[in-house]
């Protein structure tokens, strides 16, 4: 369905500034008319488009949340299709968007679904942009499996590298 009027307006809806918002905006992501008063003429931006021109304009609110938050999210997928040379798979994705989101959760799967895989590559993106990341095992072994695994990548060059990696058993730290 093309829907190419406005129809309703919502109030608390601008992704921007969080005032009213009319149907057809939403529709294409766009901010409310205040924010963005031009609909530009191709309808869709992409995430650095709408920052941009709110960037200039001097009319960054809560965007700025979530370009960088996008922007987070394309650095950990760079990596991840650097080190497996795939990109992940939604589920991972879901994960990789709650970490850089800051939230804490369990991941509960059956074995082969990429946990392992995903831990170890979303502990290397914390440990490259914040210092330091812990991947905690049941087994010697495993940690050692981790650790080779994780000294094999490295970081891509537009992510500053200060890390080092301890291996004691049970604990695999970068
Ligand atoms: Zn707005």
């Amino acid at each position: 369905m093309m829907i190419n009027e406005i129809h309703g307006i919502y109030g608390h809806a601008c992704p921007n500034c969080g005032g009213r918002e009319e149907d057809l905006r939403l529709l294409m992501k766009l901010p409310c008319s205040r924010c963005l008063p031009k609909i530009p003429d191709k309808g869709r931006l992409s995430i650095d488009e709408i920052y941009e021109i709110l960037k200039r304009s001097g009319r960054v609110k809560n965007y700025g949340r979530i370009y960088e938050f996008e922007r987070k999210y394309r650095e950990f997928e760079k990596l991840f299709r650097k080190a497996t040379g795939s990109r992940p798979w939604s589920v991972q994705r879901t994960w990789a968007r709650r970490v850089l989101m800051d939230k804490s959760f369990t991941i509960v799967a059956p074995t082969g679904i990429g946990k392992t895989l995903f831990g170890m590559i979303i502990s290397l993106y914390q440990a490259w942009r914040h210092g330091k990341a812990y991947i905690l095992t049941p087994t010697t072994p495993l940690t050692e499996q981790i650790y080779e695994k994780c000294s094999k990548y490295v970081p891509p060059p537009d992510v500053s590298c200060n890390h080092q990696y301890l291996l004691v058993p049970g604990i695999c730290m970068m």
